[in-house]
């Protein structure tokens, strides 16, 4: 028996198989390419085949994320709220605080000691503070979104990026490197701004330890640090942090079958 998550998020599709108890991973795809391609049926076939599975042996399957109402073959539907809580409790049992930054917004839940969510937050209105401002700044950097950790690791002196629109930050970042400011310093502002845009949405809400982060932006090692510097709060990570919606979709599509 196997059950099957899709997510299928803004930017990027991702799959997870879970085996018969409902928490073995048995695969996952991630395909970047999200609502409105072909990105999600591309995500389902290499989860499949990585897996070594047909449809046919799919005991339930759910679709979450932005896109899922376009995803009419899944036997449940759930909010990337829900599922991002059901799969970061599944890496993280304990864990009552989620910071999700994707490809275009930010959430932050609250969980009980039980895993329900008791609160949440999200920032959709705006690009900066998500996954789509780096984008943006890893274009002009010609970098890919995946090197900007690295390279922001080099620096000593973050620069300061005062604006607080992807617009007006990127005219920032062209004017700062004409001026001479090292790429590696600008990259590291470039990251804390994301950092200090969450963290501004984060303390409004309770944050309880353990806190982890979900979402493609949390394999961001610099996000990652100044989040944690500017909530002053350890921050637990996985590499499979993009994956927590599909996961917690596989995980809903076991507990419904098990019902
Ligand atoms: P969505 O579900 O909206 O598509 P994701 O949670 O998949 O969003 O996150 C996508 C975002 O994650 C991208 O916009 C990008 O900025 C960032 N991202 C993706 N891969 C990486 C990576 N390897 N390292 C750092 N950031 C990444």
């Amino acid at each position: 028996m196997y059950f099957f998550g899709l997510d299928i998020g803004s930017t990027t599709s991702k799959c997870a198989i879970l085996g018969e108890d409902g928490t073995r991973l048995v695969a996952t795809s991630l395909v970047t390419a999200g609502i409105g391609t072909a990105g999600a049926e591309q995500a389902v076939a290499e989860a499949l085949a990585a897996a070594g599975l047909t449809p046919e042996e799919v005991s339930a399957s759910a679709v979450t994320g932005y896109g899922r109402h376009s995803w009419k073959k899944a036997d449940y539907e759930a909010s990337e709220l829900t599922c991002h809580a059901l799969g970061a409790r599944l890496v993280f049992p304990d864990v009552r605080s989620i910071i999700d930054i994707g490809g275009q917004d930010a959430k932050v839940i609250s969980l009980d000691a039980a895993g329900r969510m008791n609160g949440f937050l999200m920032n959709d209105k705006c690009a900066a503070g998500t996954g789509r401002f780096l984008d943006v700044m890893a274009a002009i950097l010609q970098l890919p979104v995946s090197a900007l950790g690295d390279e922001a690791a080099k620096s000593e002196k973050p620069a300061a990026i005062s604006s607080t629109c992807t617009v007006f930050a990127e005219s920032e970042v062209i004017s700062q490197l004409s001026s001479g400011a090292k790429r590696e310093d600008v990259i590291a502002g470039i990251c804390r701004s994301v950092a200090v845009r969450t963290a501004g949405l984060a303390k409004r809400q309770v944050l309880n330890a353990p806190l982890c982060m979900s979402g493609g932006v949390a394999a961001n090692a610099a996000v990652r640090q100044a989040l944690s510097e500017e909530l002053g709060m350890e921050i637990l990570y996985s590499e499979q942090a993009q994956l927590f919606g599909a996961i917690g979709a596989a995980r809903l599509a076991w507990q419904k079958h098990r019902k």
